[in-house]
């Protein structure tokens, strides 16, 4: 495998050293190879919010399995698990599952595109929104920037369609408008921005890009593949009252199994096949194991309440981080936070470019030999877990602290 690994960032080359290798993960803790066990931060980068092998997940897995795992043709559940998504995520009103981020964000780009007739893409700075082609133009980048391919193997004329503005900057995207509003098909942004570490979107810049995206007829899309579930049940867009035209979920959606979805307005939707002319498909679409962790997730976070007192954890957490002050400054939003190293505040994706990253290894390193399992790149967001109680709570707090007083520099 490349790098060892099957996704670039579990590498630890941002980091140094050699990846752990899990055996198992047990509520909010990860097992090593070694036997070592770690309070998990990571949580499989942002699914599971309910922490590992939850009783009512792993149930409703087993079951399923012993039903089969893939049958092509359509179940009762997944209609049920679409019915919760439009019940729950405020502008969503008709939804297509999908396996990964990735296709969820490349094939509501093609709608928009195709509702639109017009070809150009505005994506952020230190967003992500997967590794299709189109949405990969140069994340590192703190002015505007039209075409910079991401990654060799792009197409220059595919990279020239995305303008690249930074993140929670009105007036670039004002700018951005009136000299090219009629050629933009979409907007896509995180509504709290997950993979530059987090930074909020500010309600003034996320009003811009809707009012924008109204006047000049383009599509909003708001990527909420991490913030979906994991702020609340309506995501960032129910937090900030906004209502975008397309949202795409992932992660907490599939409770650990592949999956996500892009969704919203009807008549949009009504466009993708069979019901219209935009073409996206998938054999493992829907797949039924992967619904019944996706339900079983959605249930027990509609039922148990959770978000209130993840939000308390996390509080809590970023207490023990901020302590460490001036050397570290906290982002938040929820049960998602980042400790940038560096005396901040941090708003895009230049600002948090600024981050000690060698003192953010350190820390990361300490933290691991604390037994904390922590994001191995600065440029990630850490994720609690509800499995994280009391008891856990308190571990977390005393192991962060001795591996913050252990770490050199921070
Ligand atoms: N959008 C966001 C905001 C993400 O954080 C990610 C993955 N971390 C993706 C899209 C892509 O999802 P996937 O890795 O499932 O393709």
């Amino acid at each position: 495998m490349p790098g060892g690994v099957n996704s670039p960032v579990r590498a630890f080359r941002a980091v140094g050293g050699e990846p752990v290798f899990i055996a198992r993960g047990e509520g909010a803790w990860l097992v090593d190879a070694d036997g070592n066990r770690y309070l998990d931060l990571v949580g499989a980068w942002g699914p599971l919010i309910l922490g590992h092998a939850h009783p009512a997940v792993v149930d409703a897995v087993r079951r399923q399995a012993g039903l089969g795992t893939a049958y092509g043709a359509p179940t009762e559940q997944e209609t049920e698990l679409a019915e919760l998504l439009v019940e729950c995520v405020p502008s969503v009103e008709m939804v297509r599952l999908v396996n990964s981020g990735t296709e969820a964000a490349m094939s509501a780009v093609r709608l928009a595109r195709a509702a639109t007739g017009r070809d150009v893409l505005v994506k952020f700075a230190g967003g992500y929104h997967g590794h299709a082609d189109g949405l990969l133009a140069d994340a590192g980048s703190g002015v505007a920037t039209l075409g910079i391919p991401g990654s060799p193997g792009v197409p220059a004329a595919v990279a020239a369609l995305c303008a690249t503005l930074p993140y929670n900057d009105v007036a670039a995207v004002e700018a951005f408008f009136v000299e090219h509003g009629g050629d933009v098909a979409a907007v896509i942004v995180e509504p709290v921005a997950g993979n530059m570490g987090v930074v909020p979107g500010t309600e003034a810049f996320l009003t811009a890009l809707r009012h924008a995206c109204t006047e000049h007829g383009a599509v909003l899309i708001f990527d909420e593949v991490i913030t979906g579930f994991r702020l609340g049940l309506g995501g960032a867009q129910a937090v900030v009252g906004i209502a975008p035209d397309l949202t795409l979920l992932g992660k907490v959606i599939g409770g650990g199994l592949p999956m996500a979805a892009y969704g919203g307005r009807a008549d949009l939707m009504a466009m993708v096949a069979p019901s219209g002319p935009v073409y996206q498909a998938g054999t493992l679409s829907g797949n039924p194991l992967a619904v019944a962790a996706g339900l079983a997730t959605l249930r027990e976070l509609m039922s148990a309440a959770p978000y209130p007192p993840l939000e308390r954890a996390a509080a809590r957490v970023e207490a023990v981080l901020a302590a460490a002050a001036p050397r570290v400054f906290v982002n938040r939003a929820g049960s998602m936070l980042t400790p940038f190293i560096q005396a901040g505040p941090v708003q895009d994706y230049a600002s948090a470019r600024r981050s000690d990253t060698e003192a953010y290894a350190r820390l990361f390193h300490s933290l691991l030999e604390a037994g904390v399992y922590a994001p191995p790149s600065q440029f990630e967001a850490w994720f609690l877990s509800a499995a994280v109680g009391e008891p856990e709570l308190g571990e977390l707090e005393a192991r962060i602290a001795a591996g913050l007083e252990q770490a050199t520099n921070v």
